[in-house]
């Protein structure tokens, strides 16, 4: 077992999110002076949300959704919607009322988001006008009735607005407003939910995963420490219903009391403008990003980017290359001191984010490619993934991990659960790491089924159940193979029905078409291979590993 070299951090087992954000002694509100409070800002209009107005909105949205709308403790509010300063009113609104968050992508098709409000038994659905219409539908096939549905920021016929809610629980006076969330008699943080996210694991269709109070105070207390003093500003590009953008852009700002800046519509040009305007020092970044960055130098050269000082990444591989070129192209990233260079953030949904990240002893392109040391209080082992023995350093293992941020495991899914959280508190990422003698840990393969598309999550399962479904396919598997900008891309391995064989041109590009019009654009398969049939085990499990390197073998499909 490797531990981590971190002190531990001491982890306040009583407190709920909310009450430790904003009125408990962690709360920057307390340690802070009220003119030095800092929040949330929309990049492109100004709107501004101080930290202390999160505090006050979020009190009277707590109060409207419990009075006005019956919420109760422990029911689930989804929040479908672009990054918004309005999304953390919503979000820090329910879970001082006790409820439970529930964030899904933007871009999810009417398919996709009836299978999270159903799979989350969400109560309460807030979106944005631009995606209402697949919102409503998707709300009215999961019995979520249209008077609780509202809008997080803009307005449209016949939907109540955040404002409008605000109003609802001001109202109700201030002796009126509910008291904020306690956790229940004889419970501690880690036995009550606080965020339903979606994550496929190790196998099979996504599953919502239930991330405790704890597992969130945890993880902003381990990030904290090894984070540099002076972060103050923070960009917040990737997605917020991502665990990412969860802890890093929404929780971890507040107990830093640092200022987070969003984008509506994210651009490589609105970013830069971002960085530029608010002299960022740090960015934090998926490796597609990262990857533009290096290709559109021309774009470069318009802004001026001489504040940063360093670059974040995680939620996938990155390339030698990418590194290389990054250190090229912004020296002062590179300078060597504690405070400039590369750092990776290692971990999963499950994991509530990172197990392993780089300390600012190690904010360097020369450890960069590794994806940094064991985070504080989390331990890591390494197995063998078939004799499941422990391996030893710079020994290739499946990579286990036990710490405070562990999830508690998949709603409704003991089945799930029991693979991958052990009954040693271990959990099994699926991924395949090496660790070295500076306690840097790289990633080198992994062992699951998931495909990693621009760090988000893509689960054969799913485009396997999909395509199950169509006339043309007698079998099918999916797989990621490899590709520069997204990292994976997916490919589907196709059996056609007997008596359909049409031109395998033809089929290929009916079921690409057949994906895109049901999937949101990351699922999209690109590629589709007719094989005669899909190796299997005597157990009838797709052999990924086989079709693995049937891909590399290099025969390319329609
Ligand atoms: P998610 O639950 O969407 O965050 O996906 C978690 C998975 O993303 C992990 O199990 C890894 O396979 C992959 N991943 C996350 N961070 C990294 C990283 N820094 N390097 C390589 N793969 C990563």
């Amino acid at each position: 077992i490797f531990k981590s070299q971190q002190p531990d951090i001491s982890v306040p087992w009583h407190l709920p999110i909310w009450t430790w954000l904003f009125d408990s002694e962690y709360s920057p509100l307390r340690k802070n002076d009220s003119r030095d409070i800092k929040g949330f800002t929309n990049a492109a209009t100004k709107e501004h949300l101080s930290y202390a107005d999160i505090k006050a909105h979020s009190t009277h949205l707590s109060t409207a959704l419990v009075k006005n709308y019956g919420l109760k403790e422990g029911e689930t509010v989804s929040l479908f919607s672009p990054n918004t300063v309005w999304y953390p009113v919503a979000m820090f609104g329910t879970l001082r009322a006790g409820g439970v968050v529930s964030g899904a992508s933007p871009a999810y098709g009417v398919d996709e988001m009836t299978y999270a409000l159903q799979k989350a038994e969400s109560k309460v659905l807030f979106t944005v006008p631009s995606t209402m219409e697949i919102a409503a539908a998707a709300a009215k096939n999961a019995g979520i009735p249209k008077e609780r549905i509202f809008l997080l920021e803009g307005t449209l016929d016949g939907y109540k607005t955040m404002s409008e809610l605000l109003r609802e629980g001001i109202a109700h006076g201030d002796a009126g407003q509910i008291p904020q969330f306690r956790l229940p008699q004889g419970k501690k943080n880690n036995q009550v939910c606080a965020f339903l996210s979606f994550s496929s694991g190790t196998t099979g269709l996504p599953k919502a995963v239930m991330i405790a109070h704890s597992n969130v105070i945890a993880q902003c207390l381990q990030v904290e420490q090894i984070s540099p003093t002076t972060l103050r500003r923070i960009l917040a590009v990737l997605p917020l219903f991502h665990i990412t953008g969860l802890v890093h852009q929404l929780h971890l700002p507040v107990l830093l009391n640092a200022n987070v800046y969003m984008l509506p519509s994210f651009t490589m040009e609105t970013m830069y403008k971002v960085v530029e305007e608010y002299k960022l020092e740090e960015m934090l970044l998926v490796p597609p990003i990262l990857v533009r960055m290096t290709r559109e130098k021309e774009l470069l050269k318009k802004y001026d980017l001489s504040s940063l000082k360093r670059f974040s990444s995680g939620a996938a591989p990155l390339s030698a290359e990418i590194l290389e070129q990054l250190q090229k192209i912004f020296p002062q990233t590179a300078t060597g001191s504690d405070d400039t260079g590369f750092k990776q953030g290692y971990g999963m949904t499950e994991s509530c984010s990172c197990i392993t990240a780089h300390p600012t002893s190690k904010y360097n392109y020369k450890y960069a490619f590794r994806v940094g040391t064991i985070v504080a209080s989390t331990e890591v082992k390494l197995v063998d993934p078939d004799s499941g023995k422990e391996v030893g350093l710079n020994e290739r293992g499946e990579v286990l991990a036990r710490g405070p941020q562990i999830v508690m495991g998949y709603l409704n899914n003991e089945e799930a659960t029991k693979a991958t959280f052990d009954e040693e508190g271990f959990l099994h990422t699926g991924d395949i790491g090496v660790m070295d003698e500076e306690g840097l840990l790289s990633i080198v393969d992994r062992a699951k089924e998931l495909i990693k598309v621009k760090g988000e999550q893509v689960a054969p399962a799913e485009l396997e159940d999909l395509l199950l479904g169509h006339p043309d396919v007698e079998d099918v598997a999916a797989l990621g193979i490899p590709d520069d900008y997204s990292g994976e891309r997916p490919k589907a391995y196709i059996v056609m029905q007997k008596d359909k064989r049409g031109e395998p041109q033809e089929v290929g590009k009916r079921l690409i078409k057949y994906v895109q019009e049901k999937k949101v654009r990351h699922k999209w398969i690109t590629e589709v291979e007719i094989v005669e049939e899909i190796p299997k085990s005597a157990s009838g499990k797709i052999l990924r590993r086989v079709l693995k390197d049937m891909a590399k073998a290099g025969k390319r499909g329609v």
